[in-house]
């Protein structure tokens, strides 16, 4: 690895980790209740335990089985967050590439969805983008 990609590594981290460090508090909750931490592709991932469990059984729209936040991703459980992998590395990607500003680029997008009487979720660019390319399809952004 040379000094630049060393160093644009560095940046990319150092400018994610705001978010990364949610994902760190919310995975040291889930750590607590009983997850299991592994690094995978450059991120630390946070399956299984009580809130794993738990993450899976709330209510619709609150539930998930994979979330990412920076370089953390939060999971049900590790068979999950393998089968999510692919789609939760773009989600770091994009955390990469909008530091802080994706936590509000996120939900305006989610927003602008919703004033349209689309699905914020499904419908959400950075969704949409997630899913493409991690179907290996190119992207097409239509805000
Ligand atoms: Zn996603």
């Amino acid at each position: 690895m040379t000094v630049f990609r060393a160093a644009l590594r560095g940046w990319r981290y150092a400018w994610a980790a705001p978010c990364s460090a949610v994902g760190l508090l919310l995975g040291l909750v889930a750590w607590l209740c009983g997850a299991t931490v592994r690094v995978r592709a450059g991120a630390l991932e946070f399956g299984g335990g009580r809130a794993g469990a738990l993450a899976s059984r709330l209510p619709a729209p609150c539930t998930f089985s994979a979330i990412t936040f920076g370089h953390v991703i939060l999971g049900t459980d590790h068979v999950t967050l393998t089968a999510a992998r692919t789609h939760e590395q773009v989600h770091v990607r994009q955390y990469e590439r909008w530091g802080l500003l994706f936590f509000p680029a996120y939900l305006l997008s989610s927003a602008a969805q919703m004033i349209r009487g689309r699905d914020p979720y499904l419908d959400n660019r950075f969704e949409r983008e997630a899913r493409a390319l991690a179907a290996g399809a190119p992207s097409r952004p239509t805000c």
